[in-house]
């Protein structure tokens, strides 16, 4: 049987951080994915996320400003692109939920931004449509992140600093003591002193801990420019006041199409049901705001990804101890920004392992839901 320091299940990007993050502090690690990442079998499927450097839900403007960074510091370390500035336009109506709060979090940040008027935004870029009674916030130094390299990357650099990974291997199961962990996949059997679980959307399956967490099938689709093929920024499309509605998002993608979504519209599955079959009414939702805000594209798509994130009840991250085993962290509930901050998450989950407790790590722990 082999044995690790630390054994890391999952090497999407929560996983293929905490992999490197490890290798930097000298353990030895192993990675174990049940498929090869990146694939669009999880939460990381297509070509890119978004990265802009706002947000709209309280996490400390500290960790925005390391998980960048740290996805610079890993372009250089493998020589590859891994952020694309496009810049980012946020657009709302004032009193809409989004858009206060992510006004609110530029304001107490460091970031460059504008508030913008429609017209002043619809100059810099031609052929998408603002509301008059809306505004726009424009995050010059808004990124693109490029999926492919950050997680081939990760794996890359956590390899040169003697990490290992196994793909194609599905772990089926494990069991923890004081003593170390085991852990068994179809073809072997490994140990370690500590174990980090991060499975992303199939967290619940492996973990079985009733944890308040829902899984939610997420669909995009590529649309091609009518008029030209230069890179736009990325978009965010606030629901007006009164509505809780997430805002539909897009951004260009390296074969010069856009991808446009509707974030979190609230299809739940299991994991194990999600296909890449879309309806006609998910494509109808999507054309819909197409033909209303960027008649730039051309309304017939190129292409459509299906993809899940899981969500916490209280929509934050769960970055903790497992309730029963003190050498068993566990990173779960991704929702819809957890790519961008997943070069920090892997940081975080690494100071569990090495039982570095923090503020900010608190904000994530298990202790705020009742029965944990
Ligand atoms: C459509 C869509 C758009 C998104 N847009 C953005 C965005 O713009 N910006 C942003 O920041 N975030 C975005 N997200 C969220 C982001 O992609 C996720 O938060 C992130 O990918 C979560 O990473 P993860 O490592 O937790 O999960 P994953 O990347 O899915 O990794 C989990 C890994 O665990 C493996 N695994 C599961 N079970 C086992 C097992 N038994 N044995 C071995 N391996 C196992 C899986 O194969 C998988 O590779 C989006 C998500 C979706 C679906």
């Amino acid at each position: 049987m082999r044995e690790y320091d630390v054994i890391v299940v999952g090497s999407g990007v929560w996983g293929a951080a905490t992999t490197w993050a490890l290798a930097k502090r000298g353990y030895r690690v192993l990675g174990l994915d049940q498929y090869l990442p990146p694939h669009n079998k999880g939460s990381h499927g297509g070509e890119t996320r978004l990265a802009r450097l706002s947000n709209s839900s309280g996490e400390p403007i500290q960790l925005t400003i390391e998980t960048l960074d740290l996805w610079r510091a890993l372009g250089r370390e493998v020589d590859q692109q891994i952020l694309l500035e496009t810049g980012t336009m946020f657009v709302g109506q004032a009193g809409s939920r989004w858009f206060d709060s992510t006004l609110e979090n530029l304001a107490e940040s460091p970031f460059d931004y504008e508030l913008e008027t429609p017209a002043k935004a619809m100059e810099r870029i031609a052929g998408v449509k603002i509301m008059p009674n809306e505004s726009v916030i424009w995050e010059p130094a808004g990124n693109v992140i490029l999926v492919e390299s950050a997680i081939k990357g990760l794996h890359l650099a956590a390899r040169r600093l003697g990490a290992e990974f196994e793909f194609n291997r599905a772990v089926t199961d494990w069991t923890a003591s004081p003593r170390g962990v085991k852990v068994a996949t179809v073809e072997s059997k490994y140990r370690a002193q500590k174990l980090v679980i991060a499975v992303g959307a199939f967290s619940e399956t492996f973990l079985g801990l009733n944890l308040p967490l829902i899984v939610e099938r997420q669909v995009v689709f590529n649309f091609p420019m009518i008029r030209d093929s230069h890179v736009l920024p990325s978009f965010y499309f606030a629901a007006p006041p009164g509505s809780e509605a997430a805002p539909s998002y897009g951004c260009s993608e390296p074969d010069g199409t856009y991808k446009v979504s509707i974030a979190g519209t609230g299809n739940c599955i299991s994991p194990d049901e999600m296909t890449q079959n879309v309806t006609h009414a998910e494509l109808e939702r999507v054309q819909d705001v197409v033909m209303e805000r960027l008649p730039i594209l051309d309304k017939e798509p190129t292409k459509s990804m299906v993809c899940m994130w899981s969500e916490v009840s209280d929509g934050s991250w769960l970055l903790d101890k497992h309730p029963s085993y003190n050498n068993v962290i566990v990173g779960a509930g991704c929702n819809g920004r957890g790519f961008r901050y997943g070069a920090v998450i892997g940081e975080m989950l690494a100071d569990l392992v090495e039982e570095k407790g923090s503020s900010v790590l608190n904000m994530f722990g298990m202790k705020r839901f009742d029965d944990y």
